[in-house]
Order: structure tokens, then sequence, then C-alpha cells
């Protein structure tokens, strides 16, 4: 095996690989850096949408390119985030778990639970399918944990020896803030 090739990967996104292909595959030579963009065109496949995908960032999260040029972070649903470098958590459902009783409920055994006055338990949900696309413990009033920022201009440049057309210094950068800058102005 020199390459894995669509029907491998299609096994591979869905979690039915064998073991024989496993075996082969962790013999290859790793530099097949054709295989992220046979992977890109799976999960291409996988969607209703058009917006072409640049990475997947979680089960349900890719960044994808929109029309206009922006790269935005998308639910599988086709639900749009917004802004890849604004963290997608300020635009889910949140449902916080803030009391022993309610952590209790996705903890076991009980002596595991986190005590609430130090913890509680974060879960966001698509505003679009629901699906939870997330869970975080973190401290109360903690601001939501930025998971992943990736530079998707280096990724593509450095390790995959395709730069992407529109690259630019300004694609990685963290712009949550100015989105919570934004909230603080609604408020009266
Ligand atoms: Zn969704």
């Amino acid at each position: 095996m020199d390459t894995v090739n669509k029907q491998l990967m299609h096994q591979i996104v869905e979690g039915d690989i064998s073991r024989e292909d496993i075996r082969e595959m962790l013999k290859m030579n790793p530099k097949d850096k054709e295989r992220f963009f046979t992977y890109i065109e799976v999960l291409q496949e996988r969607v209703n949408w058009d917006d072409p995908i640049l990475l997947r960032i979680s089960d349900n999260l890719y960044v994808v390119r929109k029309p206009n040029g922006e790269r935005v972070t998308q639910c599988h649903c086709g639900h749009d985030f917004g802004d890849y470098r604004i963290n997608w958590k300020t635009g889910c459902n949140v449902r916080v778990r803030k009391t022993a009783e309610s952590i209790g409920e996705v903890y076991y055994p009980s002596p595991a639970c986190p005590e609430p006055e130090w913890t509680q338990i974060r879960e966001f949900y698509c505003p679009s399918c629901f699906h939870q696309l997330g869970v975080e413990a973190a401290p109360p009033g903690y601001p939501f944990i930025f998971e992943v920022l990736p530079d998707i201009d280096r990724l593509y440049r450095e390790f995959l020896d395709r730069p992407l057309d529109d690259e630019s210094p300004d694609w990685y950068k963290d712009k949550t803030l100015e989105k919570m800058a934004q909230w603080g102005q609604a408020i009266p």
C-alpha cells in the first residue's frame, strides 16, 4: 500500500477499517500528503452543502470557505458560526450545570463529581440541529475555552505543500474578544 485510497478513507471516517488495513497503514511512509486531501474529499461528500472544507476541527465542526471569501466555522448541518477566529462556542446554545445535583447527572460514581463552588460543566449545542458539539469543565466565571485556533495557512503551505491562494497573516488571530466587546457595548 503506497497511498490511502478513497474507499479506504471512507472506511476510516466511518470507523469500520479492518485490522489488516490498519497493519498495512502502519507500515506506510508517513509522508503521504495526498492522504489529507482524500480525507477532505470524503468529508465533503458527507455534508449537504458545497462550501469547501479547509479543515475538520471536531466530529461535527469544520472550517470552510464561504463564497464571499470568509473562513467560518460550520456545523455538519450547515449552521454557520461565523469567523473561525472567534470561539464558535460563543454562538451556541449553552447549558451550564452548576449544582451538585445537575453535575451528578453526568458524573459517576458520585465521589468523582467536581465541587460546584469550584467547577461548572458547560454543554454546547448547535442552535440549528441541537447536536452537542462540546463539553467543558471550568471554574465559574472562566471564559469559554477556545480549544483550537488552527494556523491553516501554515498547515497548507508547510505541511501539505499546497499554499492557499488567500494567505494572510490576519487569518491566524484570536478575535473572540472583539465579539465579547460588541456584547459589552450592547448592554445598556
Ligand atoms: Zn448543527
